[in-house]
């Protein structure tokens, strides 16, 4: 909700909250700064092997504010609404200043107003906030806990290069590989601490030479679900394919649109073609298939659910999604880590909060992978620190 609140109110929740900074401030709350700890202590073992990438970026948003010398006492009260005039609800608002007194003043007036106050991040002396225009959105899946789902991204390199991809791969990306030695590993403690589906994603994970073996691995410990543009299924992939148990096995396979234009544009010329003879075959050989859109708005959403169901799709096996601002994007849902409940996601740098953007140091949660419980616990941890405050924050408002 946005609502314009005077300074005077501002200040005086600012000095309410001052009382109860321990909730509120960042660099001092225990909650958060425990959530830091667990968030920033990353290095209990390095991947010599791997390549690391991890990109620095902060949360994307979709206006950026630069606050220059103005505070909520000299003007920055009005361009801030100004800025908000500008967003849809749930656009991400970033305000950056070398004033960090800025940083309390602007948690209390997100208080008042039902705005979201989701990320803080301090760059060469400069503070970066970053909050949502009105509420958080429901977070769907809330209720699984966490680590009964398990990403793995086997690699980053890709034979597309959409325009959209939220960890930036492309066929000149890094491959960046897990390799099958950790993916076995990753496998037995997986079924061991009673992971219920694997995930398994890059990159295109069929451009691997050992992709037979990493996935019979990974489906000797969980049911799995592959996701692939469908594109590769010839020769020695199509064997690969044909070896894979059907009843383990979901192939999660990319459609923008019902016709090329919208999924060609994003994937390139020849693709929606291609990743349809895919879901073609792999309908044929027998495995389930979900199909995937990624979308940029409720309208092509509710085309391609027109779509599916002309083509007798039942709803467990489609996914609709809307763009992510992360990795290559650079249109779509700014998300930060507070909007998403996590799903522990493996790749070769580490483990991650969420497979959307796992390579960004926000959702970054640890360097080293094993042994694979206390990776869980980390990201457990980390939740729980973060669902803390939240319930904090609400109580301090409690207002009947
Ligand atoms: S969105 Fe998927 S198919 Fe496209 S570049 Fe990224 S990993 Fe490859």
């Amino acid at each position: 909700m946005l609502i314009a609140v005077g300074l005077a109110a501002v200040k005086a929740a600012s000095q309410s909250a001052t009382a109860s900074v321990v909730a509120i401030d960042v660099e001092s709350d225990p909650v958060r700064s425990g959530l830091a700890a667990s968030l920033e202590t990353p290095d209990r073992l390095g991947f010599p092997e791997a390549k690391t990438i991890v990109h620095c970026m902060r949360t994307n948003a979709n206006v950026e504010l630069d606050a220059g010398t103005k505070t909520f006492a000299s003007g920055l009260l009005p361009d801030l609404l100004a800025a908000l005039r500008r967003s849809r609800k749930g656009d991400l608002v970033a305000v950056i200043s070398s004033d960090p007194g800025i940083g309390p003043e602007l948690e209390a007036w997100c208080r008042f107003t039902r705005n979201s106050l989701v990320d803080t991040a301090v760059d060469e002396g400069r503070t970066r906030w970053v909050l949502r225009y009105g509420e958080a959105p429901a977070n769907v899946g809330e209720d699984r806990p966490v680590g009964s789902r398990l990403w793995l991204y086997t690699n980053f390199d890709c034979n597309l290069s959409c325009d959209y991809c939220c960890v930036r791969s492309s066929p000149k990306a890094p491959r960046r590989a897990l390799g099958i030695e950790r993916v076995r590993r990753i496998a037995i403690e997986a079924a061991e601490l009673g992971v219920s589906e694997i995930f398994i994603t890059g990159g295109e994970p069929f451009m691997l030479p050992d992709i037979s073996e990493i996935l019979a691995a990974c489906a000797a410990a969980a049911p799995i679900t592959v996701l692939t543009n469908g594109m590769l299924f010839a020769r020695s992939r199509l064997a690969t394919l044909r070896s894979l148990p059907r009843e383990r096995v979901t192939l999660q396979i990319s459609l923008d649109s019902p016709t090329p234009e919208r999924h060609d544009g994003h994937r390139g010329k020849g693709t929606w073609a291609r990743a349809w003879r895919g879901i073609e075959l792999a309908w044929a050989e027998g495995f389930r298939v979900r199909l995937a859109a990624t979308v940029s708005t409720d309208a092509e959403a509710e085309e391609f659910r027109s779509f599916l169901e002309a083509h007798h799709v039942s709803e467990e096996n489609r996914v609709i999604r809307r763009i992510a601002l992360r990795g290559s994007a650079t249109q779509g849902v700014a998300l930060a880590r507070a909007d998403l409940v996590p799903e522990v996601t493996i790749t070769a740098e580490g483990v991650f909060w969420h497979p959307v953007g796992a390579e960004d140091n926000d959702l970054l949660v640890s360097r080293e992978i094993f042994p694979l419980a206390e990776s869980f616990a980390a990201v457990r941890r980390a939740f729980d620190h973060e669902s803390e405050h939240q319930r904090r924050l609400a109580t301090i408002f409690n207002c009947a």
